[in-house]
């Protein structure tokens, strides 16, 4: 039997996950800079949840959950993201009455079941945030900033900021009842996820994947230019934010956001770059989702990032990521002695938190220090019954061969120092 990683699922090896611990040192840094704390969230809910807090007509609920029945008989579903269970975790633990607003970040694995010719992997990462109790817009302009932060923290260019604003239930239902009268004579050429949107959201008919080039839908009118007066002041503060701090954005009218809880503030940050092309973060404001799930009437906002989109995209454009390099010292042993010796020395360096290797392989003199040499670990130290006896070892800086005497209990000291 051999087995094989399941479809669109990934290791992520002991080679490259430098990379994943940066992006997640720094995301939460900058997260724990504005005040949010982290929330870990379980990987699989009651299925329902999903339906009500994600949205039952949207593709990810009807056509990509992983959905199960329990033994007990219980229908669960493995998270597509992370939003409803942090929403579900605020109204079951009584988040609402801490300190308005509560905001917390989450960095999650989630699921969905793809098609593979997209390159989508099943299971994926998500960073994200969610901020309960704020209508905004100082708070929306926060998160952006969030996101901003974050990508300038990593070195990454060429992102442009997209911002749109789907109103409120007022002025999209009004919006929706023209959309209904201006589709109603194209319905019958359009797709079959198309015509059901007709009936339940027309307002996702607009970025429909496969009609969406199409003339009818390109000349569609566009909600933002009938917005209610608060959904319309709303934006403006929005943006007038984003000037005040100097991130740049485009307004596109065109984001409407798969998902159907979104209120008022969309955004997404996609990358300009050829070849990286799309969307790597989006987010927005879903004033009617704690509600819909159960809880007082509660805005919030919030985003998700693909890390492993993001970190496509951080590699396209050379950014560079520190490697673990926390063994500093390769102690080569020549004897019996002088390996009894090393675990002790090992150990207390390890105590005193400084990283160091030696032999588990029985391996010669000459293969250890071949190791040695491959390794990238900075110093070396050889140790045999001479060294013993003398109770110093020379320790030999690799980059450039130079060779400093060190008594065999200072080793510490001198790592240390360096
Ligand atoms: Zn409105
Ligand atoms: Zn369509």
């Amino acid at each position: 039997m051999r087995y094989a990683a399941q479809k669109g699922t990934k290791d992520i090896l002991p080679a490259e996950i430098y990379k994943w611990h940066k992006a997640e040192r720094v995301f939460a840094g900058v997260c724990h800079d504005f005040g949010y704390e982290e929330i870990r969230i379980p990987t699989f809910e009651q299925t329902d949840l999903f339906q009500r807090g994600v949205g039952d007509t949207t593709d990810v609920v009807t056509k990509e959950m992983y959905t199960f029945n329990d033994k007990g008989g219980r229908s669960i579903t493995l998270r597509p993201e992370g939003t409803a269970g942090v929403v579900r975790s605020y109204i079951e633990n009584g988040m609402a009455s801490l300190p308005s607003p509560v905001r917390m970040f989450y960095n999650i694995t989630a699921f969905r079941y793809e098609k593979m010719q997209k390159g989508r992997m099943r299971e994926f990462h998500q960073f994200g945030l969610e901020a309960f109790g704020s209508e905004g817009p100082s708070i929306d302009a926060e998160i952006i900033s969030v996101v901003d932060i974050f990508f300038r923290k990593m070195g990454i260019k060429n992102i442009a900021l997209h911002i749109n604003s789907i109103g409120c239930p007022v002025c999209r239902n009004k919006y929706n009842e023209m959309l209904k009268d201006y589709f109603r004579p194209h319905v019958d050429t359009m797709c079959e996820d198309c015509r059901a949107r007709f009936e339940k959201n027309p307002l996702r008919m607009i970025d429909c994947k496969i009609d969406g080039e199409k003339d009818v839908v390109r000349n569609a009118p566009r909600l933002i230019d009938h917005l209610c007066d608060d959904c319309r002041a709303h934006f403006e503060g929005l943006k007038s934010r984003l000037d005040a701090v100097g991130i740049k954005y485009e307004i596109d009218p065109n984001i409407v956001r798969g998902l159907d809880y979104y209120t008022r503030t969309v955004f997404e940050f996609v990358s300009e770059n050829v070849g990286t092309q799309g969307t790597i973060c989006g987010g927005g404001r879903y004033d009617g989702l704690v509600e819909n799930c159960g809880g007082a009437p509660t805005p919030g906002i919030g985003f998700a990032m693909g890390v492993e989109r993001f970190l496509l995209e951080a590699e396209a454009q050379g950014i560079s990521f520190e490697e673990n390099d926390s063994v500093k010292i390769y102690l080569a042993g020549m004897s019996d002695a002088a390996n009894t010796k090393i675990a002790k020395i090992c150990y207390d360096l390890r105590l005193n938190g400084i990283g160091c290797e030696t032999d588990l392989m029985n391996r010669s003199f000459k293969a250890q220090m071949k190791y040695a040499g491959k390794s990238g670990i900075p110093y070396l130290a050889v140790i045999g019954d001479d060294e013993l006896a003398s109770g110093q070892v020379n320790i030999k800086k690799m980059e450039d061969g130079t060779v400093t005497p060190v008594e065999l209990d200072k080793i510490a000291d001198f790592l240390t120092a360096k």
